[in-house]
């Protein structure tokens, strides 16, 4: 591609995944507890790994000069309150306003799946509102995760829509790579970056997304073949948020060609069709806690630990992190061995910190934020570790803040109690306490399958666990509302797969 120097572009942008089951609301304090940058950080929060990275280093190799303008980022968690999204906006579009006379597009790091208390599709607002202020021919990129809510208004808004291809998600940085390149193919004004999509039917449970193995594996080779083709920029499939209770809910693919919108449809409904062929083989099956504790405790010694992955508590779905499922399954039913597991628990980690380490704690544990899902349960321990629960995630790379952290061991149990909801997609947070997780029996990790890249590498197996949750991957168990149906899981007999 010709150079394009001279071409300025800003970069802004609001990231936060909702989950609608989730009690309660998310407020600023998350986006100022994860990021909350403006000017020059917003180019370097990330560490050079993370989207803004991506489009970095393409804005170096063709010339374009990147305007860094403001960045926020709540992580995820319950519905955003109408109030600190509209700060939020507000804040970034006064910022923009700023350098909009002087830029030649503007390139928007977008989660894709956040909610807000009026707002069931916050990414279309975004974009929205910027192309009535800047009018119809200005570019506008986007990129989003995977889990991304496509919507109509955002596919009205802009055709150089781009989201991850990984789940578990690798690709940050090659995302916000690709979304620079439709919007360098805007800015060269040779043929006009066209999005075709499709809208499907179709939804399944996160741990059902797995791009490396399984189903949607060759769905996604189909996909790198796409992008290879003559006339195709780009192609996007997003296998949305699940626990989201919104109208447009379901699984899209995208297929961005050189104006070719007819191309692009035979692509996205090509794609659309080898999702939807695959409707029964996403749906996850997990484990009953009672065959997981049998299967460890009959288990040979072994120098890794077998992973029991709560997903129904996802801390990265947006899950608050105070289940106390398996621990109550444990107290009666021991594993033999040590067992390491997280709860959020703002009032437990608070006694921890008044005891002191060495002191002993009598107390309930968990079910004190999602007592729609789980109750309380009384327990006595000893304080083993206290610390500021500050730590840098390395999957994703970035600062994470679980508040006030105690380590708290009940017999062989040693918990994590974090005062707020903690990323457990990696393994920093047990590193960051002292816990060696590869040498524990058995480790909780409270995640709907991204915990897959970071931990099998280290566990001697890796056990999916039913559970009870706000990120239930038993999806009709959950009270969906608002969302359109037909809709698979939730209807089985469905003619036409198209929306
Ligand atoms: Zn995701």
């Amino acid at each position: 591609m010709a150079s394009l120097k001279g071409k300025r572009v800003a970069v802004a942008g609001i990231t936060f995944e909702s989950n609608s089951f989730a009690p309660g609301l998310t407020n600023l304090d998350a986006f100022e507890r994860y990021l909350f940058a403006e000017g020059p950080t917003v180019l370097t929060a990330g560490f050079g790994k993370d989207e803004i990275g991506g489009a970095i280093s393409v804005a170096d190799e063709l010339g374009i000069e990147l305007v860094p303008v403001f960045a926020s980022d709540g992580g995820c968690g319950p519905t955003v309150s109408d109030k600190t999204y509209e700060f939020l906006k507000e804040r970034l579009f006064s910022k923009l306003s700023e350098v909009l006379g002087s830029v030649d597009g503007v390139y928007l790091r977008l989660h894709g799946a956040m909610t807000a208390e009026s707002y069931e599709d916050v990414e279309g607002d975004l974009i929205e509102s910027l192309r009535k202020i800047v009018g119809p021919d200005f570019p506008i990129a986007v990129s989003c995760d995977f889990h991304g809510h496509f919507t109509e208004k955002m596919a009205k808004s802009t055709a150089l829509i781009a989201g991850y291809q990984t789940c578990p998600h690798l690709d940050f940085f090659e995302t916000g790579a690709r979304a620079m390149r439709l919007m360098a193919a805007e800015l060269s004004g040779t043929k006009k970056p066209t999005l075709s999509y499709r809208k499907t039917k179709l939804l399944a449970s996160a741990e059902g997304h797995d791009t490396s193995f399984g189903p949607l594996r060759a769905v996604m080779d189909r996909l790198h073949e796409i992008e290879k083709l003559p006339g195709v920029l780009d192609a996007t499939i997003f296998c949305t948020q699940p626990w989201l209770d919104v109208t447009e809910l379901g699984w899209s693919t995208l297929v961005v060609t050189e104006d070719n919108p007819e191309l692009g449809q035979k692509l996205a409904d090509e794609l659309a069709l080898m999702l939807w062929d695959r409707r029964e083989a996403v749906l996850f099956r997990k484990e009953k806690v009672e065959n997981i504790v049998a299967e460890i405790n009959a288990s040979e010694p072994s120098a890794k630990p077998f992973i029991i992955a709560d997903g129904a508590d996802s801390t990265s779905a947006g899950c608050l992190g105070d289940s106390n499922y398996l621990l109550k399954y444990l107290l009666q039913n021991p594993i033999k061995g040590t067992v390491y597991m997280t709860v959020t628990d703002p009032a437990l980690a608070k006694k921890c910190f008044a005891a002191g380490v060495g002191g002993e704690v009598t107390s309930d544990i968990g079910g004190s934020l999602s007592p729609v899902f789980f109750s309380p349960v009384e327990v006595t321990g000893e304080v083993v570790t206290l610390c500021d629960g500050v730590y840098q995630s390395k999957y994703p790379s970035k600062m994470f803040n679980s508040g006030p952290t105690a380590v708290f061991r009940v017999g062989e149990i040693s918990i994590v109690v974090t005062s707020k909801p903690a990323f457990m997609l990696d393994y920093q947070l047990y590193l960051r306490v002292g816990l060696d997780f590869t040498s524990a029996k058995a480790v909780q990790v409270k995640s709907a399958g991204g915990y897959r890249g970071y931990y099998e590498p280290h566990a001697f197996k890796c056990i999916d666990m039913a559970s009870p949750g706000s990120a239930d991957s038993r999806l009709p168990k959950l009270p969906f509302t608002k969302t359109r149906r037909p809709l698979w899981p939730f209807d089985l007999d469905i003619e036409d797969p198209w929306y």
